[in-house]
């Protein structure tokens, strides 16, 4: 995948020290990054500018001189690993709130499925009551190809829900960064392998009851959330991942992470 169509941003307000074939970038004293590179000092600024101001990486690098086009490029991969360098925060424009198309689950999809409701564009929905999450990914990787947003909803951990954020063709985090982010944090990260690659047998995965009151809940919060993508001021709980707890409705807000070493979105 090339890093080219990305909008980046700095992670931090660098101040940017200069010398002859070095660059420090510092911010507060546990932040500072010394980089080098033949006359860095020269095109490096510059390109940390546009940055700045959440440049193209493409436009960004062609504004290099050609003769350090290739040493810019290197650098901002390397800035990317180390987070230095993040996603610009990818927002979708609509002018009505769009169509769900929702699929999977029955009980959500019937729940989302107002065909005459939503005028700009379509928002697929991928409904889940089992832990599927290599469909999950293969869902996540077709919008990405088709260059579509798209919500992802699922039921499967019982005890709560998810409701994803917009999530954003161009931009991360994809849903593979949250499955991993879900992965770090789980007390027991081997079911995570046992239910992609485990023998499940001729039942396959088995889809988890959950209650109508915590469903009508769920369809909700992708209502709003695609009635919010029209708002004139985007609210940020349209890029979040809500989690639905069935025993109290309480309702919990989170920003995904975009996993730098992502084999579905990571920039190379
Ligand atoms: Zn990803």
């Amino acid at each position: 995948m090339s890093v080219d169509g990305r909008r980046a941003r700095l992670a931090l307000p660098f101040t940017v020290v200069r010398a002859p074939g070095v660059l420090r970038l510092v911010a507060g004293e546990a932040f500072r990054y010394t980089l080098r590179g033949d006359a860095i000092e020269r095109w490096g600024p510059s390109l940390l500018d546009a940055f700045e101001a959440g440049a193209r990486v493409g436009d960004a690098l062609a504004a290099v001189e050609p003769a350090h086009r290739d040493a810019a490029r290197a650098l901002v991969l390397d800035l990317y690993g180390e987070r230095v360098l993040v996603d610009a925060a990818g927002t979708l424009a609509v002018n009505a709130p769009p169509r769900l198309a929702p699929r999977g689950a029955a009980a959500l999809v019937e729940r989302l499925d107002r065909p005459g409701e939503g005028t700009d564009g379509t928002l697929p929905v991928l409904c889940q009551d089992t832990l599927d999450y290599a469909a999950a990914a293969a869902f996540g990787r077709a919008r990405r190809a088709a260059g579509e947003p798209w919500l992802w909803v699922s039921t499967a951990p019982l005890a709560r829900a998810y409701v994803g954020p917009v999530l954003l063709p161009a931009a991360g985090p994809c849903i593979t960064c949250i499955e991993r982010h879900f992965r770090r944090l789980s007390p027991a990260p081997e079911l995570f392998d046992a239910l992609r690659h485990g023998d499940l047998g001729p039942a396959g995965l088995r889809p988890t009851p959950f209650p109508d009151a915590a469903l009508d809940l769920v369809a909700a919060l992708v209502r709003w959330k695609a009635s919010a993508l029209a708002a004139p001021e985007q609210p940020r709980g349209v890029y979040a991942l809500h989690v639905v707890e069935v025993a109290t409705f309480e309702v919990t807000a989170h920003r995904p992470m975009l996993d730098p070493t992502c084999p579905d979105c990571a920039p190379w």
